[in-house]
């Protein structure tokens, strides 16, 4: 292999290295070693938590005097590197994550190396973004007149929505007068992640302008309660305009009925919004795919390629039906951001009139890279896998005595608590919500598998969230054998720190 020897061989700036063949010697052993690091993941704990000194060395008051890359490299090797947030594991079940293909981790540096900003102009930053939009556009049924575009997360996506939302019930105008006196209302089920509350709030509309609809006994939004809401709503003068409906809830993995909604808002005039976070990218699933009828139906979508589409964070997006709502909400006509029918200042579409963002990065590439190697199958299998652990996880859950369930699940997320036994404990009950979560925290600590916590009717739950295609049912044992190591010790404790009651 020859490569074409530079124009000039010495630095061009001050952020260039002043000497570019160590420079690339050491860009090899970063990937050398990260390759290492992606390989042995299952050999180190799933998390450790960071020694004061080490968590000392970012408290500095000073930035000092600059120095070489290999010595920065040496720091983040020792100080970074093993203090990360741990979901790549395959003992990772905490909160809901992916854990990253590694060839999203080459592509991002390819990507840094373009430098690309995405808010717009006429480069291929911009045709990866489209790229990815028509294929979520194919997948989830949208017409023609769709419009997408990466953002942060689901939050930001859902906020998207909840504006343009806003927008269609007020008209575009609302962006120069702001809401008024208008009254929306907008109707989200109770087990509806916060930041759907969140996007109520940041719109300035407020969270009490957002009914929490009951749920029922599948954890969906019980469409009945739904419509009395917007009925009463109706005649006490209010304007509803927005129905966001759960598509994989957070807590339990509950996916609000689409095509009833579907129905209910066509008939109200509501737009129908889904945060499908995680539970969208379930149509490259055939277990998942028939909860999700009816997204064809819905005004927008949110969803997170970071979490079931393993793309490293962050990667959310936001599809909006009639892609024009979008641009009545954030295109502005700012001169230095003209455009021109040829050159760099053309193209059709700037990311920067459908969102919240003018300079952003480019998502798009580590994306495209994961879809186009591993393919929506990768997606559909690393689905079906979580499926299938926590199925093996509930059957565990049953046949042990001092473990119960605890809310629905057929899907991927598992809550579970422990039960101590009331003999050994011996009559003195320990707390059995502080109980669980020191639970949590043990196995958190000891690096093994990593739960999280919820609360499910009230109770504290551990919470195994099956997102990790990595994960096998030696990881699935190990939660158990660890809950139950772990419970039966903090309850022995309990019953010793219980002053004695006879
Ligand atoms: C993760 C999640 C969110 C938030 O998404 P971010 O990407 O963290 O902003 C919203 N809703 C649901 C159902 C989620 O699972």
């Amino acid at each position: 292999m020859t490569r074409s020897s530079p124009v000039s061989a010495g630095p061009t700036s001050a952020f260039d290295p002043e000497d570019w063949d160590a420079f690339r010697a050491l860009g090899r052993r970063m990937v050398d070693d990260l390759v290492d690091q992606l390989q042995g993941l299952g050999d180190g704990p799933v998390w450790r938590p960071m020694p004061d000194a080490v968590r000392a060395t970012f408290r500095s008051e000073a930035l000092g005097a600059p120095q070489p890359v290999e010595a920065v490299y040496a720091d983040y090797l020792e100080t970074v590197a093993p203090y990360a947030g741990g979901n790549r594991h395959p003992g990772f079940m905490g909160w809901v994550q992916g854990a990253g293909a590694p060839v999203g981790a080459l592509a991002e540096m390819l990507a840094a190396g373009l430098n690309m900003n995405c808010g717009g102009r006429d480069h291929v930053g911009i045709a990866l973004e489209q790229q990815i939009g028509l294929w979520a556009r194919d997948w989830f049924g949208f017409p023609a007149t769709a419009r997408g575009l990466f953002v942060t997360g689901a939050s930001m996506a859902n906020f998207a929505a909840c504006l343009a939302a806003r927008s269609r019930a007020l008209g575009p105008e609302a962006r120069a007068s702001g809401v008024g006196a208008a009254r929306l209302t907008a109707y989200a089920a109770q087990g509806a992640h916060a930041c759907v509350v969140r996007a109520m709030e940041m719109a300035g509309l407020g969270r009490e302008a957002l009914r929490l609809v009951p749920l029922n006994a599948d954890f969906q939004m019980d469409i009945k309660a739904l419509d009395s809401l917007i009925q009463a709503d109706v005649e006490a003068g209010l304007q509803p305009f927005l129905v966001t409906a759960t598509a994989g809830s957070v807590d339990v993995g509950a996916f609000d009925d689409l095509a009833m909604l579907a129905d209910l808002a066509e008939r109200r005039g509501l737009w129908l919004h889904v945060d499908g976070a995680f539970g969208a990218l379930g149509v490259h699933s055939a277990r998942v795919r028939p909860k999700l009828a009816g997204l064809d139906r819905a005004q927008s979508v949110a969803f997170d390629f970071h979490k079931w589409g393993q793309v490293p964070y962050d990667a959310g997006f936001i599809i909006v039906a009639d892609g024009a709502r979008l641009t009545d909400v954030f295109a502005s006509p700012a001169a230095y951001l003209s455009r021109e029918p040829e050159g760099l200042a053309a193209g059709d579409f700037w990311p920067t009139d459908y969102g919240p963002d003018l300079s952003r990065g480019c998502r798009a590439l580590k994306t495209w890279f994961i879809l186009r190697t591993c393919g929506v199958e990768a997606i559909g299998a690393a689905i079906d896998t979580g499926l299938d652990l926590a199925a093996a996880l509930r059957a565990r859950i049953a046949a042990e005595t001092r473990l119960e369930q605890l809310g629905p699940s057929d899907l991927n997320i598992v809550c579970f608590r422990y039960l101590p036994d009331p003999v050994t404990s011996g009559g003195a009950a320990p707390d059995l919500d502080d109980l669980n979560r020191g639970i949590a925290r043990r196995l958190q600590i000891k690096g093994r598998v990593a739960p999280s916590l919820t609360r499910i009717d009230g109770k504290v739950a551990l919470r195994a969230a099956l997102f990790n295609p990595r994960a096998t049912l030696s990881d699935i044992n190990a939660l158990v054998d660890g809950a139950l190591l772990e419970g039966a010790e903090l309850a022995g404790k309990a019953t010793h720190d219980q002053p004695s009651r006879n």
